[in-house]
């Protein structure tokens, strides 16, 4: 396949040693730095499986196409190859989806054209409006150390890793994915004491300002809060505020796979009824449980983050992949994501 070269991987400032912190960093006591070092000692070659399906699209198929393409191979997000440049733009994954339905929706069964007849680079044109949004892919050789911080950093989801030489991708990181290697062989590493400490102790996650989503408000209302406010899924609450469910941006997929998202006026609590296959009932933690407890819970059960609640189950916070990392190898290196 030919490729055209594409930018150098992006370099990240290292933080060591003497210097004041840049922020008020949650104290880890004198392990801090153990997940830090073992994430720049380790390269992404590393961190990919032997063999996995990498699905890859053509800037000219059409957008729904596309998304069934997702569905129909079981994945979240496919690199995008534009034929006249031969070399890869962009991603196109759930988000993407979850913008064009947010954009063009109009009213219950009224097909949505855009998503009909529009092709992907129509779309990209739309949505980039002019301005290079480049490939964000990181190399083999980096360490899985700038692998954390350019998805932080960049506040995307997917990575992909690039081999420099023949240019063509050889996976996709994620933050599950870089959170189970270093669950899986941070095992030999001495234990830190900070994992018995409590993620509240920590400050490990978010705990104000959480966006949730009412039991019977509509779908459309629950993708113009995943559009305003960035965030990857929503605590679903019902009249008493208690949690009832978690509506991810995964999750919207399912109108694709069901063919129903020319509808969204249905409610929330009727779309996590509809879909296929899913986790039931909802995946928490609670203030007095452990870092260690919530790392085991969160890698064993495959998701992106639990829900911190209390006794009443009332949300009380989201602890996030994303959150662990930043703690675990970012701030150990005097990183916050807030200052990125
Ligand atoms: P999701 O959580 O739905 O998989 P992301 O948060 O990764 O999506 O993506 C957010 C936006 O950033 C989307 O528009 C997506 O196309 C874009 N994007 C994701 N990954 C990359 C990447 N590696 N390079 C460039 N753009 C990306
Ligand atoms: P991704 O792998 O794309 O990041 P997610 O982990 O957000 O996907 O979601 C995958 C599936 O797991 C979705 O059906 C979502 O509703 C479900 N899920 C994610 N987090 C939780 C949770 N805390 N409780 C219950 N279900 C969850
Ligand atoms: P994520 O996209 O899940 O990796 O999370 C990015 C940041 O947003 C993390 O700090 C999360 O704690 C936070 N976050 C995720 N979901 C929510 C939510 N529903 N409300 C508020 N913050 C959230």
């Amino acid at each position: 396949m030919e490729v055209m070269e594409q930018e150098e991987s992006q370099q990240v400032p290292i933080f060591f040693g003497a210097g004041p912190p840049l922020y008020e960093a949650p104290d880890l006591g004198e392990d801090a730095s153990l997940y830090m070092e073992f994430m720049m000692k380790n390269c992404c070659y590393n961190a990919i499986p032997t063999s996995c399906k990498l699905v890859v699209f053509d800037t000219t198929l059409q957008i729904k196409k596309a998304f069934l393409a997702l569905v129909a191979n079981g994945v979240r997000a496919a690199p995008l190859w534009d034929s006249k440049q031969h070399c890869f733009v962009g991603m196109l994954t759930i988000t993407d989806f979850i913008n064009i339905l947010h954009r063009y929706y109009k009213a219950p069964l009224v097909q949505i054209y855009e998503l009909e007849e529009h092709k992907i680079e129509t779309w990209r044109d739309v949505y980039l409006q002019s301005s290079f949004k480049p490939l964000i892919y990181i190399s083999p050789a980096d360490s899985l150390f700038q692998a954390v911080y350019s998805l932080i950093k960049n506040k995307i989801h997917r990575l992909p890793v690039m081999d420099p030489v023949s240019g063509n991708i050889l996976h996709i990181l994620t933050h599950k994915r870089l959170l189970k290697f270093l669950h899986l062989f941070g095992d030999t590493l001495p234990r830190p004491q900070f994992l018995q400490k409590t993620i509240l102790e920590l400050g490990i996650g978010t705990f104000r300002d959480i966006a949730v989503v009412q039991d019977t408000s509509s779908v459309y209302n629950a993708l113009e809060i995943f559009v305003e406010r960035r965030v990857s899924a929503l605590p679903v609450v019902n009249e008493s505020g208690q949690v009832v469910g978690l509506y991810s941006r995964f999750d919207v997929i399912h109108l694709a796979a069901q063919k129903i998202y020319n509808n969204l006026d249905i409610s929330v609590l009727d779309a996590l009824r509809l879909r296929s296959l899913c986790i039931e009932g909802v995946l928490m933690c609670y203030p007095h449980e452990s870092l260690e407890v919530v790392i085991d819970r969160i890698v064993r059960e495959q998701i992106h983050r639990l829900v911190l609640v209390d006794e009443e189950r009332r949300p009380l916070g989201i602890v996030s992949l994303s959150d662990i990392l930043q703690a675990l190898v970012l701030t150990p290196a005097g990183i916050d994501r807030n200052s990125l």
